[in-house]
């Protein structure tokens, strides 16, 4: 499953990432005949729509009103971000079925949550750090409240997070580093900018490190591991559909 998660860049309010990365990534895509799924942030459904249309090939999901971590809302903040943010993308001409929580963050009410306002699976388990949370012997679907759970993949040591960031820090070993059983890759609009500036809530060195290879060495990363899966990308709707 290849995933991309919508929002502003580096969490400035800016959205060169929609408008410059946005247009290009979709053309690779379809140069490796992959097929993608978007987790959307609500305020930016918008300028999305103007380049991703609802009848393209690519999944749309929700990624929250505004990028808020969950875990910091109480649970009438996190109902309407997730019931806000779908009936955007509805109203926008998008079949909302999945949702990944900002920054991977999920209160334990989630599933619940999401059962109430209508989704059908969730992609935010695990953590966006190396970490025991990314730990699961798990392939399928964890089902929850009727929610089925993508679980999160890993590099080989099983704890680092399968997404571009990691990728890019560890180049040029990351690609090669992937577990065998990995099949959910995430990445950001951002990481492809020529733009280094890293996540702007992390302290000035973290936040250097962070923007490692972003732009066109991003962009190459990408290639890469497109051409290794050419033809064998999924969206979550499909792999979740798979089982059952
Ligand atoms: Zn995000």
């Amino acid at each position: 499953m290849l995933t991309v998660d919508v929002e502003s860049d580096w969490g400035s309010g800016r959205t060169r990432g929609i408008e410059e990365a946005l247009p290009r990534l979709l053309d690779l895509l379809d140069q490796y005949e992959a097929r993608a799924t978007f987790f959307v942030v609500g305020d930016f459904a918008t300028p999305f729509r103007k380049r991703v249309r609802p009848e393209s090939r690519h999944e749309v999901g929700s990624h929250g009103l505004t990028h808020t971590p969950l875990t910091r809302l109480d649970e009438s903040d996190v109902a309407f971000e997730l019931s806000r943010s779908r009936s955007i993308l509805e109203d926008l001409g998008f079949d909302v079925r999945g949702f990944r929580a900002p920054f991977l963050r999920s209160p334990r009410m989630l599933p619940r949550l999401l059962a109430n306002t209508g989704y059908s699976y969730d992609s935010s388990m695990g953590s966006v750090f190396p970490s025991l949370r990314n730990l699961t012997r798990r392939r399928d679907p964890v089902v929850e409240r009727g929610i089925k759970r993508i679980p999160p993949s890993t590099l080989f040591d099983r704890i680092t997070p399968f997404s571009l960031t990691y990728l890019r820090l560890l180049h040029p070993l990351g690609l090669g580093l992937r577990s065998k059983h990995a099949k959910l890759f995430y990445f950001h609009l951002h990481e492809l900018l020529d733009e280094p500036r890293g996540w702007r809530g992390l302290p000035g060195p973290l936040q250097r490190l962070h923007a490692r290879n972003v732009g066109e060495r991003a962009w190459n990363i990408l290639e890469r591991l497109l051409k290794t899966f050419r033809g064998r990308t999924m969206r979550c709707r499909d792999f979740v559909e798979a089982h059952g």
